[in-house]
């Protein structure tokens, strides 16, 4: 195995949030990590899957279907859904039954609580996506609005609310995220909700001392995305 292959990054990354648990004097079993998988083949998830990795990210509709019917034959794969999501694909996410962690208004919840109805499946688990520092292009609710969002959501008896998450402003340096991060935690205490899904690759160990319980981890574990612009880089787009 080269020491730059999926398994060796997977297992710094993984030893890397094991370590912040311990400064943090949390359990490494708290902290699920989700292998953000988007721009990348089907065979680099299986390399991930190989290396025990079942927790994966996409962050498109498109992408997500075509990689789980690719990938259909692998058990316990669990997919999360963490890009923005318009209401007409609601149908592919709930057939799949991925985690969605972006639901950020109550029309989308709407739509994803029917289409799990539509599709005979059981409870959906959802998270709320926040948009902690205010920024105009960025998807996610209010901070303002978190209370009421998941009062709606609650009352939809197809979702499974599960908790927060959030995409803070881009800094320079990791510590910049902090205190987005400890903000989401506080509105997540506020609602009641046990899961916090924050960190990304550059800010993934403070995300943990912040008392994330989902990581999501793309570039540390899969390397740059081949070709990935400006826009599907970055996981937000229009619709
Ligand atoms: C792309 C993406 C990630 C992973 O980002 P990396 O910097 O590659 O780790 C995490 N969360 C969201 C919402 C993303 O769009």
């Amino acid at each position: 195995m080269s020491p730059h292959g999926v398994a060796a990054r997977l297992a710094a990354v993984r030893s890397r949030i094991a370590e912040a648990c311990a400064r943090a004097g949390r359990a490494p079993e708290d902290v699920v990590l989700v292998a953000v998988s988007k721009g990348h083949p089907a065979a680099r998830i299986r390399e991930a899957y190989a290396a025990g990795q079942r927790v994966f990210g996409e962050n498109y509709v498109q992408d997500l279907v075509a990689k789980a019917e690719a990938l259909g034959d692998l058990p316990d794969l669990a997919w999360h859904f963490i890009g923005h999501l318009q209401r007409n694909k609601a149908k592919h996410v709930a057939r799949l039954g991925a985690t969605v962690e972006t639901v950020d208004r109550v029309r989308l919840a709407e739509a994803l609580d029917r289409a799990v109805e539509r599709a005979g499946a059981g409870p959906l688990p959802v998270l709320i996506q926040v948009n902690v520092g205010g920024e105009e292009q960025k998807s996610g609710c209010r901070p303002d609005d978190v209370a009421a969002l998941a009062a709606a959501v609650r009352a939809l008896p197809r979702l499974a609310l599960q908790g927060l998450m959030t995409v803070p402003p881009l800094g320079e340096h990791p510590q910049h995220a902090r205190p987005h991060f400890a903000r989401l935690r506080a509105l997540r205490d506020e609602a009641g909700l046990a899961a916090l899904s924050m960190g990304m690759s550059a800010d993934r160990e403070v995300a943990v001392e912040e008392g994330a319980t989902l990581v999501r981890v793309g570039t540390a574990i899969f390397g740059p995305r081949p070709g990935a612009g400006p826009t599907r880089g970055s996981g937000e787009h229009a619709g």
